[in-house]
């Protein structure tokens, strides 16, 4: 959809500012431009002529991580992050000078790498061969960076009776970056050839660890393609298909943050949770601020803005010092970088990734 599209929208929102109670660029800045209503505004003056972008207004404009927080907390329920998502595409189609090299880089590395960091194709993880209908869909993050979550999410599915490929070098980027930093135009071709790869290949279940990917092939993939085939996120899987207890050797206070965009995105709150409670020996406590009102890691703007996604993730970490958590939990490879960046700072907690929590339970290690 067109920002033209968001219009009634964008005349919804009620200058109240019950956003800033959520937005988590506004709390650590205190910059009205860089809350939820500001960038409600700041497309109102791009659709009506008033403003002319300048970088000053592509910050503001890219800051925003989609984390969706702000509709929670707003009383009309106004699509911000869809908002700022029609705006990119806008200034991507008229401002492209205006974006930052990491990002038009990111974008090029996805068309020409089929991965968002500008590594080879060949630096993704080794191939697996499977059953060819069921595929585990990897994510470049975890292939490139975190092979290990992989190789353990792998352990996990084989040791419950399913034996999925994965693809390797071969595996295709989602392609979100696109959709996020409005290359829409991009993203549709990325998609349809994704969705064309997969079904040539005849796969009919797509079960992934990435949240994003999740999204991305569940979400904005129906938007633009008929998918033949189903997505499912590993935590789904295991928990609807698969019969998982674990146990481990030591007793464990665990939390667990809860992704954006596998929680308020998608609303699966209730499986990783189940997964973690099948565990014995394993004490889970919920963070101050957990499920819808889960805090964003910042993940998604820690490239160009260091400093503020690290005051999100710091939040985060003090939360699970704050409620005795000696591990914190994540399903997301995005989260788990975030949120291990900060808790290095702290003795008394650790970043946790899930695959691997759940294979070691498997070993009862
Ligand atoms: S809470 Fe919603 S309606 Fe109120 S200012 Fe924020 S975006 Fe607008
Ligand atoms: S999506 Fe998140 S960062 Fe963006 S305006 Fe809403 S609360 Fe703020």
């Amino acid at each position: 959809m067109s920002l033209k599209d968001y219009e009634g929208e964008i005349y919804t929102c009620l200058r109240c500012g019950f956003c800033q109670a959520g937005c988590p660029t506004f709390r650590h800045t205190l910059n009205e431009s860089l809350n939820a209503r500001g960038r409600v505004i700041l497309a109102k003056l791009y659709l009506t002529g008033q403003y002319t972008p300048d970088e000053d207004y592509m910050q503001r404009v890219l800051s925003c991580t989609l984390c969706d927080i702000c509709k929670v907390k707003c009383p009309p329920k106004v699509e911000v992050a869809e908002i700022v998502e029609a705006l990119r595409s806008e200034l991507w189609r008229s401002h492209r000078d205006l974006y930052p090299q990491d990002i038009v880089e990111s974008i090029n590395s996805i068309l020409e790498r089929q991965n968002p960091f500008g590594v080879p194709r060949e630096q993704k993880m080794r191939s697996y061969e499977g059953e060819s209908s069921v595929l585990f869909f990897v994510g470049c993050s975890s292939s490139v960076y975190y092979p290990h979550m992989a190789e353990n999410t792998l352990q996990v599915l084989r040791a419950l009776g399913l034996n999925p490929t994965v693809l390797g070098q071969e595996e295709p980027c989602c392609g979100y970056r696109l959709v996020e930093m409005g290359a829409v135009d991009e993203f549709k071709r990325v998609a349809s050839e994704v969705v064309s790869f997969l079904e040539n290949r005849g796969v009919e279940l797509v079960i992934t660890n990435c949240p994003t990917c999740y999204k991305t092939l569940k979400e904005y993939y129906k938007r633009y393609t008929s998918l033949t085939f189903e997505v499912m996120h590993i935590t789904e899987w295991l928990v609807k298909e698969a019969k998982f207890e674990g146990e481990l050797s030591e007793p464990m206070t665990v939390t667990y943050h809860d992704p954006c965009h596998l929680g308020r995105s998608m609303g699966v709150y209730e499986e990783p949770r189940q997964l973690l409670e099948s565990i014995r020996n394993l004490k889970f406590v919920e963070l101050p601020k957990s499920r819808e009102e889960s805090i964003c890691c910042g993940g998604p703007i820690r490239a160009l803005y260091p400093e503020l996604a690290s005051k999100m993730s710091d939040e985060v970490v003090q939360g699970a010092i704050e409620v005795g958590a000696s591990q914190i939990v994540s399903s997301c490879t995005t989260c788990y970088r975030s949120i291990a960046s900060s808790a290095a700072f702290h003795a008394e907690v650790d970043a946790l990734d899930l695959p691997t929590l759940l294979a070691r339970a498997l070993r009862r290690g």
